[in-house]
């Protein structure tokens, strides 16, 4: 394991949208060799999120309680969860760090309420991961998972990738995360809605503000799960080693199996493109 990173800050439990509980986590943290562990449930909180077009759609899936439409409704289980960690940390003798990865939402309001609820609890750091398409004034969303279903309409996709682009760099400037993950994870539902090498200005306007706010880039293996690429892809990869952009190998993993899959892959990524800097609690 030598020379490979030895700990993920992007993993699910149960408590989120992860298959298992926390302490299958630690166990196959522990078993392969990590050192520590980042857990980084979901955080997902829009005002309208009942009036997404696709939230009908929702109800098959079983994660329907990731998403929330009010902050203050939450927070004593969201409080349970950050005790649990710091529980199973301590039982488990395993260093465990409190993270959520938010979903982050640029209209009026939303930020202070974030920043009101992370001061209730007891956390480590946040990572942005972002998974819906806004519309204009982000005041209403679409979860992209659904998206070709409730927006046949291609003609409007470039808006809201761009958009989604936007919603992003505005999330690395409000430097409350410490990374931001899957950088063009929107590459998973195709081509037709975002190429590899499509909206190159506004993926990079994005890598500038990594850049200039001292945010970390993550460099995922669950892309090769899901596309059979690394989120990011190489064009953003190549840019990003020119801004000599902090990194993080992360798994994304929702399940114990998942955990440090690929880093091995991963960190040929990091030696090919020549990043020299690595983000480490
Ligand atoms: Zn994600
Ligand atoms: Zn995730």
């Amino acid at each position: 394991m030598l020379n490979i990173q030895s700990f993920s800050y992007h993993t699910h439990t149960n408590f989120s949208d992860g298959r298992n509980s926390l302490e299958d986590m630690v166990q196959r943290a522990k078993q392969i060799g990590f050192t520590e562990m980042g857990v980084s449930d979901h955080l997902i909180v829009h005002k309208n999120m009942k009036q997404d077009v696709s939230w009908p759609l929702l109800k098959d899936v079983n994660a329907r309680h990731v998403y929330n439409d009010d902050f203050k409704s939450i927070l004593e289980k969201y409080k349970r969860h950050c005790d649990e960690i710091r529980r199973v940390s301590k039982q488990e003798n395993f260093k465990l760090y409190v993270g959520f990865e938010v979903d982050y939402f640029p209209y009026d309001g939303w930020e202070e309420e974030l920043k009101w609820f992370i001061s209730q609890l007891d956390i480590d750091y946040l990572h942005t991961g972002n998974h819906f398409f806004c519309e204009e004034g982000f005041e209403h969303i679409i979860n992209m998972t659904f998206f070709k279903q409730v927006c046949p309409d291609t003609s409007r996709y470039a808006e809201y990738v761009r958009r989604h682009f936007e919603t992003m760099k505005r999330a690395v400037e409000s430097k409350l995360f410490k990374f931001l993950a899957h950088i063009d994870y929107v590459r998973r539902y195709g081509d037709d809605v975002c190429g590899v090498d499509e909206y190159m200005l506004e993926k990079i306007q994005v890598l500038d503000a990594l850049q200039k706010n001292d945010v970390a880039l993550e460099i995922s293996t669950k892309g090769l799960r899901k596309i059979g690429d690394f989120y990011p892809s190489a064009p953003i990869l190549q840019a990003a080693a020119k801004r000599n952009l902090t990194v993080v190998i992360s798994d994304d993993a929702h399940k114990p199996e998942e955990l440090g899959m690929d880093f091995d892959k991963a960190e040929d990524i990091i030696k090919k493109y020549g990043f020299n800097k690595r983000l480490k609690f």
